[in-house]
């Protein structure tokens, strides 16, 4: 049995094929169609299709998309592709492929393929986040996602930051709500804060370059940075107490951040020593589609 696994994003739709240890046995990507929900239904469909007409194997099938399912209805919710909202996508996809489909959103995949046989490997509880233009997060047990009644386990970009302090901006999130995470952690959290902090607009990658190139200025900031995820990390180690954090997105390639950010935790998390381990995504990019291949192996 293959485990096939659908990364559908806003520009890109890759397929991935997973023998069963893990192994790719195929990859393939096609731009996703814009703006038509009937199309990019189409377009997985011929994927899968032409996926396994070329593999000649049985499969289970994940979906990762840019949103969650709601328990209530079924449907797409808090999706950035737009045309995906409110649209069956699990049932039209089951009843044009005759299978179960399994959907979640990108930030559990990453958790689930992190945790599956990435850097989460072995741990017996994993809460993975990805900061990119977002601020997602997913949580694993045992090797199986964790969901909750609400579908919103791990979702920790719409928390607000702790422990704030008078720098610390207050910007409105497109949730409603002020001061979430997202805010102030994912890339664009981090331009807006440095705007706030030093009256300079340039976006988050230059401040990461002049920051590698030695940078007082830039070195400011991004050390502002680290104490920020630090706390919002610590109140995740004080509720939860994962056995390791996992992080993935562009701000993973930060080098330095998995000796930084832990050095500052202790400050917050209320116990007497912190031996959590923050951990870089080893399947990078790949957690996505990875992880989505990974969903047809868990409990419905
Ligand atoms: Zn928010």
């Amino acid at each position: 049995m293959l485990q096939f696994g659908i990364d559908l994003g806003g520009t890109k739709t890759e397929i991935i094929a997973l023998d069963e240890q893990g192994n790719e046995v195929l990859r393939q990507r096609t731009p996703t169609p814009s703006h038509s929900y009937p199309d990019i239904l189409a377009n997985i469909v011929r994927m899968v299709t032409s996926a396994a007409d070329e593999l000649q194997a049985d499969y289970t099938l994940g979906i990762g998309i840019p949103g969650a399912l709601s328990y209530q209805t079924g449907l797409v919710k808090n999706a950035n592709t737009n045309c995906l909202i409110g649209q069956d996508l699990k049932g039209d996809l089951e009843s044009s492929l005759k299978r179960r489909v399994v959907i979640a959103n990108d930030a559990d995949c990453l958790a689930l393929s992190e945790a599956t046989d990435g850097a989460g490997s072995g741990y017996k509880t994993v809460f993975a986040v990805i900061i990119g233009t977002g601020c997602g997060g997913g949580w694993v047990v045992n090797g199986q996602l964790v969901n909750g009644p609400n579908a919103i386990a791990g979702e920790w970009g719409h928390n607000p930051l702790p422990w704030r302090e008078a720098t610390d901006s207050e910007t409105l999130c497109y949730c409603g709500l002020k001061g979430c995470l997202e805010t102030l952690l994912s890339g664009t959290g981090l331009r807006l804060q440095a705007l706030h902090e030093t009256g300079i607009e340039q976006r988050s990658e230059v401040w990461v370059q002049q920051f590698l190139a030695g940078d007082t200025q830039a070195t400011a900031v991004i050390h502002a940075y680290y104490r920020r995820l630090a706390k919002a990390l610590a109140a995740v180690i004080n509720l939860m107490d994962p056995h390791a954090i996992v992080l993935g997105g562009g701000v993973s390639n930060l080098d330095d951040i998995y000796r930084a950010v832990p050095e500052l935790w202790a400050e917050w998390v209320f116990s007497d020593t912190v031996v959590t381990p923050l951990l870089k995504a080893r399947h990078g990019d790949s957690s996505g589609v990875r992880g989505a291949a990974w969903l047809g192996r868990q409990g419905s």
